[in-house]
């Protein structure tokens, strides 16, 4: 046996480790901070990593380090290849290692000959290795299901089983049932795998169904939910360890991740288990159907474009999901540069869920080096339309779109929207009239004071930056 790093070392890197990882969230939280949370957060975790490898009691540091390295090598290379846009996804299916490893632990853990305990402390440990399989197979095939709604590989609309809260009632039951299987069984000295099996198949199967049964424009609240089920798994699999270092990082991820349902939950002015519950906006109103006509749009090319935003005052820039696609976060910097020389006062009005995660267009716009002080949520800027002269929507749709106002039929009705409409004019920047993610069609296209320019953003704005 060999451990290279004395325990009290030890345990005084992991309370390090806490205390970085607490200075992370903090600074996490305002884009100004963010990036020193970021170097808190890598600090705390190569801490971790290090005092955990070298730490450990075992004889087997070959299979460790050979796993560190395979595992090191697939993060680097999945890391360096995926592009923003992908970065959703990425995180999703992260997750749902996460939901994996809190499995294969809790399996190993209950398998292990050499965990003896007795009595009491026995049925904690059980009862700690059930709930670990459980949210861990859960946030599994949850986040799977996840990855291919966001990857376009699975279908966003949502799927609605016949009496689907009845089955998921029953797959509760089930569940429950099992755990009381499971830790009697482990009490009479029997290693209760069966009951383990088929709670982990039933907890797979509520992960997929409880996915599957969310509409797209609610996919938000799931994916931070994910991120909270994840942080959940790993505080689980810290006490079938024994790891207080693991159970504190869980609790942090897993509450940070509630609260970030929370915050997604209440900008989308949806209920958490209403959300959870699935099948939103399945009534099939006029506007869920997509692609039919409402009328003639007008379309506009890039120098009617920039005649426009230069004659404004006040212009406030929209961005959404396409401007990630498009890259065009540097060339509309530019632009807003450009304007603010010639006196034009430019904004920035960012929606809660605009692009595919969360803070995903503050990211953005930070890159480009956007100004913090341009920038402002939908809260602090919606009542300001009236007084906008020309607000230039890049990319963007579902957070722009008056019928989450005006259909109560529709699948983002009552979504709380960007209301750009009020304003004097109103320019779309989109490749196409296809809709956006939660595929719905846009009233706002058709409006009288709306001008398309069509093409990908990115190239419409190099041509509005060459006519300014
Ligand atoms: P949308 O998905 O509603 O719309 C994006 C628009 O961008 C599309 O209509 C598309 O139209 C256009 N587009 C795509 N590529 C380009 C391009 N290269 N150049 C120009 N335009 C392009 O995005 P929003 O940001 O408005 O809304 C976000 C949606 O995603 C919401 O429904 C939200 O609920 C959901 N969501 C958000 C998450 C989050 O955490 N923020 C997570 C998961 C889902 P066209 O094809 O015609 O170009």
């Amino acid at each position: 046996m060999l451990q290279i790093l004395p325990s009290g070392v030890v345990t005084v890197a992991y309370i390090g480790a806490t205390i970085l990882f607490i200075l992370a969230l903090g600074g996490l939280s305002h884009p100004e901070t963010a990036r020193r949370g970021n170097l808190f957060g890598i600090t705390g975790m190569s801490v971790a990593l290090l005092a955990t490898i070298f730490g450990v009691v075992t004889e087997n540091y070959a299979l460790l380090i050979g796993a560190l390295a395979i595992g090191g090598v697939i993060g680097i290379t999945l890391a360096r290849r995926v592009q923003m846009t992908e970065m959703p996804e990425l995180v999703a299916i992260l997750h749902s290692l996460v939901g994996l490893a809190a499995v294969l632990v809790g399996f190993a853990n209950s398998l292990d000959p050499s965990v003896n305990f007795e009595g009491v402390e026995l049925t904690i440990h059980d009862i700690e290795t059930y709930l670990g399989i459980l949210i861990g197979a859960v946030t599994f095939s949850g986040s799977v299901i996840a990855f291919g709604k966001l990857s376009g590989k699975i279908s966003g609309s949502p799927l609605t089983l016949p009496a689907r809260h009845w089955l998921n009632l029953g797959l509760l039951l089930i569940a429950i049932w099992y755990g009381r299987e499971f830790v009697l069984a482990s009490a009479s000295g029997d290693d209760g795998l069966m009951p383990l099996i088929i709670m982990t198949v039933v907890a797979l199967l509520f992960g997929i169904h409880m996915v599957m049964a969310i509409g797209g424009a609610d996919m938000p609240v799931v994916v931070s939910m994910l991120n909270s089920y994840s942080g959940w798994a790993a505080a689980a699999t810290g006490f079938m360890l024994s790891n207080d270092l693991l159970i504190v990082t869980g609790a942090l991820v897993g509450s940070s991740g509630a609260i970030l349902s929370y915050i997604m939950c209440r900008a989308m002015n949806r209920k958490f288990l209403a959300v959870i519950a699935g099948g939103f906006g399945t009534s099939g109103g006029s506007a869920a159907g997509g692609g039919e006509d409402q009328g003639e749009v007008v379309a506009v090319d890039s120098a009617e474009t920039a005649a426009l935003l230069e004659s404004a005052k006040e212009v406030m820039i929209i961005p959404g999901y396409g401007m990630a696609v498009a890259q065009a976060q540097h060339i509309v910097y530019e632009i807003t540069q450009t304007l603010r020389n010639k006196g034009v006062n430019v904004r920035f009005g960012i929606h809660p869920v605009a692009g595919r995660m969360p803070g995903h267009m503050n990211v953005l716009l930070a890159e480009a080096r956007v100004p913090y002080d341009i920038v402002f949520e939908m809260d602090e800027i919606n009542d300001d339309f009236p007084d906008i002269d020309v607000s230039v929507v890049i990319g963007a749709n579902d957070i722009v779109n008056p019928s989450a106002q005006t259909d109560p039929d529709s699948p983002i009705a009552g979504m709380p929207v960007l209301e750009v409409w009020k304003g004097k004019t109103t320019i779309v920047l989109k490749r196409s009239m296809a809709t956006g993610y939660a595929g719905v069609q846009n009233p706002l296209f058709f409006k009288e004071n709306t001008r398309m320019l069509f093409g990908d953003a990115k190239e419409s704005l190099d041509a509005v930056l060459k006519e300014l």
